[in-house]
């Protein structure tokens, strides 16, 4: 048709150039062979009208726009050839992106869906077609670990975000992913669209927790066994007030029945009595705290106190092992961050495992020395030296694996727990040998001075 025109017609101007209407739809439907073929075909025809039907007076102007017709073809032709060359390109990054099991999305800066992997379409459970163009943020629920914010400052800053967030699925199951994104920006340097690859970790996740739950489970065993292996110093420590609390209460009742009462000793006595009575009171509250489950609770507190208050619960046992205390708590006092019950415990083990340390010994005295002090502006210190049986240089390593134990009912786990527990505290546990008997274990913790106290 264009060809008839063309070579029928005798205006002068490029009919022609019709020709690239031909070669774009060419370029829609046929390979690249196809669309060079058509290309230069149409040049070819365009060629021939010219030549058997030339203008009825060629001048230079027709001849320019002849060549015109020819250039335009050529060019329009090399042009679908490079589009269509990207468009397969882009076809295959899509197709590869599908074939990830990673969700892998696109969103424009409204947060509008424009690609939507079938990794996605697994993960979330919306089909390619429900996704798109819905809100992304809207349509996965998604709750954010760092504030929107904050995230899209460094987006925009650093071109990509990295982090955790919890997305819900198409039957409102959470799941929680790592995700990465990348800002892509337009010619103009203008943010134009995000990119988003997602990795489900709602697996780990759930055996991190359960982990971690087995972990505090078996740490309060063990603080139960230690304390359940002093009970009878225990015992004895409640035991002894109460006593004292039974015999002032009859002594002040004879006192109060005497011609005439006598008043100022039976009040001497109250007082004595309300002091055992908190006494008393105390100590079952120290156990009670010890072998509580109580979730974690990070706070500043004050070393010294918290060492006293372990020395105070097991005073009685050392005085049954025949152990002699030596407590040298410096005044220099340090305030702790952590978890105080869970550090206490860390100085009942280690103290148990002195005096256990200790029973076999008969020809030194038994001698248990407990120091806490702020050797640096920023570290405290606490340390248990005994005189018992000691330890190998060679192997003090292995005495901090899990289950290692060297006691018939010994569990091999209080070393163990103890080293996780000092460390999740940003501290260390070490063991030594003491010169000339036993052994030293000594634990830092991150510290500040008292007077800091928020
Ligand atoms: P358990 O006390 O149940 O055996 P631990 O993890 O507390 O578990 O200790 C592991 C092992 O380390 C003990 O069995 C013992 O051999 C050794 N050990 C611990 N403390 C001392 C110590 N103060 N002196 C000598 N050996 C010790």
């Amino acid at each position: 048709m264009i060809f008839i025109v063309d070579t029928v017609a005798v205006f002068d101007i490029a009919v022609a150039t019709l020709y690239v209407v031909v070669v774009l739809i060419a370029a829609r439907f046929c390979r690249t062979r196809g669309v060079v073929l058509v290309g230069l075909g149409c040049a070819g025809l365009s060629i021939i009208s010219w030549v058997i039907a030339p203008p009825a007076h060629p001048t230079t102007e027709t001849i320019i726009n002849e060549c015109i017709s020819i250039v335009s073809i050529g060019l329009v032709t090399a042009l679908a050839l490079l589009a269509q060359q990207t468009v397969l390109t882009l076809r295959n990054q899509a197709n590869l992106l599908d074939l990830t099991h990673d969700p892998i999305f696109s969103r424009d800066m409204e947060g509008k869906i424009l690609y939507w992997n079938r990794g996605a379409e697994e993960l979330y459970g919306f089909k390619r077609a429900e996704a798109l163009g819905a809100v992304a943020h809207t349509l996965l629920q998604t709750t954010f670990v760092t504030p929107i914010e904050q995230v899209m400052a460094t987006l925009l800053r650093e071109g990509r975000w990295e982090g955790e967030l919890v997305n819900r699925t198409l039957d409102g199951t959470p799941v929680v992913v790592t995700t990465r994104w990348s800002l892509q920006r337009d010619n103009a340097g203008q943010p134009a669209l995000i990119l988003e690859t997602n990795n489900d970790i709602s697996e780990r996740k759930r055996m991190e927790d359960a982990l971690q739950q087995a972990q505090s489970d078996l740490a309060r065993l063990n603080r139960v066994l230690v304390v359940g292996e002093m009970t009878a110093s225990i015992a004895h420590e409640v035991t002894q007030p109460i006593t004292a609390v039974v015999t002032g209460a009859s002594v002040g009742l004879r006192w109060l029945d005497a011609q005439p009462p006598a008043l100022g000793e039976v009040r001497q006595l109250l007082t004595r009595i309300e002091k055992d009575g908190r006494r008393a009171s105390e100590v079952v509250s120290r156990v009670r705290r010890l072998v509580k489950k109580v979730p974690p609770r990070i706070e500043h507190w004050d070393l010294t106190e918290a060492v006293d208050e372990v020395v105070a619960l097991t005073r009685q046992e050392l005085l049954r092992n025949g152990v002699d205390l030596r407590n040298a708590l410096s005044s220099d006092v340090a305030l702790v961050m952590g978890d105080r019950v869970q550090l206490q415990q860390v100085l009942i083990n280690l103290i148990a495992n002195g005096i256990e340390a200790m029973t076999g010994v008969h020809d030194r005295p038994r001698e248990l020395t407990i120091r806490a002090a702020r050797t640096e502006p920023d570290t405290a210190m606490v340390e248990v030296r005994d005189t018992g049986t000691g330890l190998d240089p060679g192997h003090v390593d292995r005495l901090f694996q899990s289950f290692y134990t060297t006691k018939a009912e010994g569990m091999g786990m209080g070393l163990a727990i103890s080293r996780s527990i000092i460390e999740a505290h940003g501290g260390r546990l070490e063991a030594m040998p003491n010169e000339p008997h036993g052994a030293v274990f000594r634990f830092t913790l991150p510290a500040r001075e008292a007077g800091l106290r928020r």
